[in-house]
């Protein structure tokens, strides 16, 4: 028996298949997807069984040393799709398939066997029998070297009978199993002791204050947190009985620990109706077709996809539902836990390892049904896929900006046509190339282009802040903001505030010479962090202490400009005292399930302003939210990328979309210096369509996508001259190899020239038809195969980009 194996060796001159030998006493355990060890030059290295054949064109072959699976962790539709990945997103073999599988079957984790219900034991053959005859575990180590060598296929048989399961042990489980958390011990006890605090003790009083409002048990990090406190302003409120501490246990899968109240189909309205009919149809035919919701925000396309799952668990298949980062929207996990309960498995980048892999093993088992997740669940392990749902499928988190760099729409497309089943990509603001697609009939277009129970959309207001400065109002709220929060607060509606980007534009400047405090690594400008009176660098990491004077003229007038998160907070309360915020950005969401927590006491209506960033845009849906205020529109208009117009639209589209959504009527407030631009014009009418042509007519004249595809090669290297001339060859050489229908620019400096003592130069490639072009970058690749093996030089392909930079 032969087996034809991708090796892990991540070069281009081991991107092929290799052929081994399967020794006789493991020829009853190797297929197809499982994962071996073999011998490769003088290592030993993990590869993945592709193939299995009876000949080889080659006389002498090394043996494979070891199996790591029992059952295939890769279907062959996933070998295949590896395949597809190579060339549709330029990866090696390996990268593909690494890509795949959760983090846990990458590493080398010790695995163990366990026996599934201890009834089974009197069904194992006996020599299975005796190991497990007193342990439920048993470590497969202890079973490879027992020196029978039938074992293992016997251990295999027991597993695709259910008997036993193969376990890889993630030892993460045990972090962050307790926490501590503090309580008042009594109210009476509060108010005693707010009285007899001297009037210094303000971090004191900030605590006491706050108990008397929540008095639930919260975690001391949260308490510190909500309080701007320190541990030892808690520990002296424990010490003197005010307080007590206790240690708590904590669950690690978020999820499991709540229940769900199990909601039921909503009978659909006349729109719903005609646009699931098509989804159904195809999914009883087992017709492959992508189809694309265009639904503005609350048409009801939660329960559309909903429904839509309900019919491919109904003919016994399983669903996909993508989300662009569920940490941001754990309202839409749990509607679908809501509907489908314990059916439902959720990966996302907040799990541990361990974690991963057990909603990764529940998949792979069968044991769900219904798959949510972010990006990388695309290549969950179902065997028998019915749909696959894109919500917000015009979100940039889609393409992977690392290898393999794929687009997660073109990889559902693939699986779905795999298994003949139906793909919808959902939004209100669809991406240009899909919007595109459909128009052209490609992908097949739904309408819904009113809300649920004639709610209305918001009424928009777009306010010209240069207008705002003449007539003298200096402030980071215009008149009519500022009008409607006031009677927000009054009325006791909740309002929500958009700040594009965290720290946007908090750059350190000298008032004096004009100097603007620089990363030593990157040519890009420091962030200025209230919290820690610090400036931070947000692509190397690079920390330093906020500056007394200006490094180039001594000046002590150096300061910070620009308007974070932070100081919106600060302007609020200065403007609306007794305003209660909570503020959503990176800094006070970096601790696991603060998203969530900081979501929940909005909802509870513990906070009349939400004041975030791009993470407070998405999937939120509070009944109580009438006004929706835009500080800065046009930051995200002026980046370098051709996208950026786009963007904008989406994101203020989006933003606006959470006023409203039920009984209350919404107001929307968008401020920004520059009201004609047609992205920011445009948002005032909810006019998609309008926009869309707009900038399609854009995008035609600068040959951008859907028009022509673009490549980005990007070089780095810590000498700038090298970079030059390596770009310099780079493009000389596509532009002698390429039609000339093609557009070759470059070499130029990337828009970040230096990132991390790296210097960037790129080179671009707008196309329309190139059939070699693949084959011209896997030839640049391997031309520079030496250089980046060694690490100084790198040249990165990326076939798609959505991040210029
Ligand atoms: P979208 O996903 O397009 O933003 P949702 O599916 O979240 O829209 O629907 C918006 C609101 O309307 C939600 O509160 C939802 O429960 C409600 N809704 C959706 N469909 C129906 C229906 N057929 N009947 C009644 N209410 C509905
Ligand atoms: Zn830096
Ligand atoms: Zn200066």
């Amino acid at each position: 028996m032969i087996v034809q194996v991708v090796v892990d060796v991540p070069t281009g001159g081991t991107d092929r298949l290799f052929d081994y030998k399967v020794p006789t006493h493991l020829q009853g355990m190797v297929e197809s997807g499982m994962r071996v060890i073999v011998p490769f030059g003088p290592r030993k290295v993990q590869g993945f069984v592709i193939h299995t054949s009876n000949e080889s064109d080659l006389a002498k072959l090394k043996e494979i040393d070891e199996v790591l699976d029992v059952t295939p962790v890769l279907t062959n539709e996933l070998l295949e799709l590896g395949d597809w990945l190579t060339t549709n997103a330029l990866c090696f073999k390996i990268t593909a398939y690494q890509s795949m599988l959760p983090a846990a079957l990458k590493a080398k984790y010790k695995k163990e066997v366990m026996l599934t219900n201890h009834e089974y034991l009197q069904e194992l053959p006996i020599e299975v029998r005796e190991w497990f005859k007193h342990r439920k575990v048993v470590d497969w180590e202890e079973l490879i070297t027992s020196g029978d060598k039938q074992l293992l296929v016997l251990v295999k048989k027991g597993v695709t009978q259910g008997l036993l399961e193969v376990i890889h042990k993630v030892n993460d489980k045990v972090t962050q199993k307790t926490i501590r958390v503090v309580e008042p011990v009594s109210v009476n006890s509060l108010t005693n002791q707010l009285h007899q605090l001297d009037n210094r003790a303000l971090k004191q009083k900030r605590v006491i204050e706050y108990f008397l409002d929540n008095p639930e048990p919260i975690s001391v990090s949260a308490l510190m947190e909500q309080t701007d406190t320190t541990r030892s302003t808690i520990k002296s409120l424990v010490d003197k009985l005010v307080l007590t501490e206790k240690e708590v246990e904590v669950m690690r899968d978020p999820y499991v620990n709540r229940r769900f109240k199990k909601t039921e189909p909503l009978p659909l309205t006349a729109h719903q109706q005609d646009v699931i009919t098509p989804i159904f149809h195809s999914l009883i035919e087992h017709q492959h077709q992508t189809f694309l919701i265009h639904g503005v925000t609350g048409s009801g396309k939660t329960e559309v996809y909903l429904q839509s799952i309900a019919k491919a668990l109904e003919i016994g298949k399983e669903a996909i539902v993508l989300v662009p980062e569920i940490s941001l929207t754990p309202q839409m996990v749990q509607r679908f836990k809501e509907r489908f309960g314990s059916l439902v498995a959720v990966l996302h980048s907040g799990l541990s390892t361990g974690e991963k892999y057990d909603e990764w093993r529940k998949i792979h088992h069968g044991r769900v049904k219904v798959v949510v997740g972010a990006r990388s669940a695309i290549f969950a392990p179902f065997r028998n896929i019915g749909i696959i749902i894109i919500d917000e499928e015009h979100e940039a988190t889609y393409k992977q900006e690392e290898n393999p760099r794929y687009h997660a729409r073109d990889v559902a497309i693939q699986r779905a046509s795999y298994y003949q089943c139906p793909v919808i990509l959902g939004s209100a603001t669809p991406s240009l190339e899909t919007y595109a697609r459909a128009k052209k009939g490609v992908y097949q277009l739904l309408e819904m282009l009113t809300r649920v129970n004639q709610v209305t959309l918001p009424a928009v207001e777009i306010i010209d802040m240069r207008e705002e400065l003449k007539t003298g109002n200096r402030s980071m709220f215009s008149k009519a903001l500022h009008e409607k929060l006031s009677d927000r607060l009054a009325r006791g509606e909740q309002s929500v505030l958009f700040l594009n980007r965290r720290g946007y534009s908090t750059f350190v400047m000298c008032r004096d010479c004009g100097y603007v405090a620089q990363c030593p690594h990157c040519d890009i400008s420091l962030t200025y962090h209230q919290t820690s009176r610090s400036l931070k660098c947000h692509y190397c990491g690079h920390q330093e202490r906020m500056p007394q004077t200006c490094s180039s003229c001594n000046s002590e007038h150096i300061r910070f400009f620009g308007s974070g998160t932070q100081k919106v907070e600060e302007e609020v309360a200065k403007v609306f005292p007794g305003a209660r915020v909570i503020r959503m950005d990176v800094d006070t969401t970096r601790k696991k399930g603060a998203h969530e927590r900081l979501l929940t006491q909005f909802a509870e209506g513990k906070a009349d302003i939400l004041l975030g960033t791009q993470m407070i845009a998405k999937g939120l849906d509070f009944p109580n939210i009438t006004l929706v205020g835009v500080l800065a529109a046009d930051s995200m208009l002026h980046l370098p990328d051709f996208r950026a117009s786009e963007r904008t639209f989406q994101l203020l589209t989006q933003v606006s979309g959470r006023a409203g959504r039920h009984q209350l009527p919404g107001e929307v407030v968008i401020q920004t210096y520059t009201p004609e631009h047609y992205s920011i014009d445009l948002v005032k009418n909810h006019d998609f369509h309008a926009f869309f042509e707009k900038e399609m007519g854009v995008r035609r004249l600068q040959s951008y996508p859907p028009y022509y595809y673009i490549t980005v090669i990007q070089v780095s290297h810590p000498e700038i001259t090298k970079v030059i001339d390596v770009t310099e060859k780079i493009t000389a050489y596509v532009r002698r190899s390429l039609s000339d229908q093609s557009v070759v620019l470059g070499p130029v400096a990337s828009s970040i020239p230096r990132i991390k003592d790296r210097y960037r130069y790129q080179c671009m490639i707008k196309y329309k038809n190139e059939p070699r072009l693949v084959e011209i970058l896997k030839e640049i690749i391997e031309n520079y195969k030496k250089e980046t093996n060694q690490g100084t030089l790198q040249v990165s392909i990326d076939m798609n980009p959505y991040v210029l930079m």
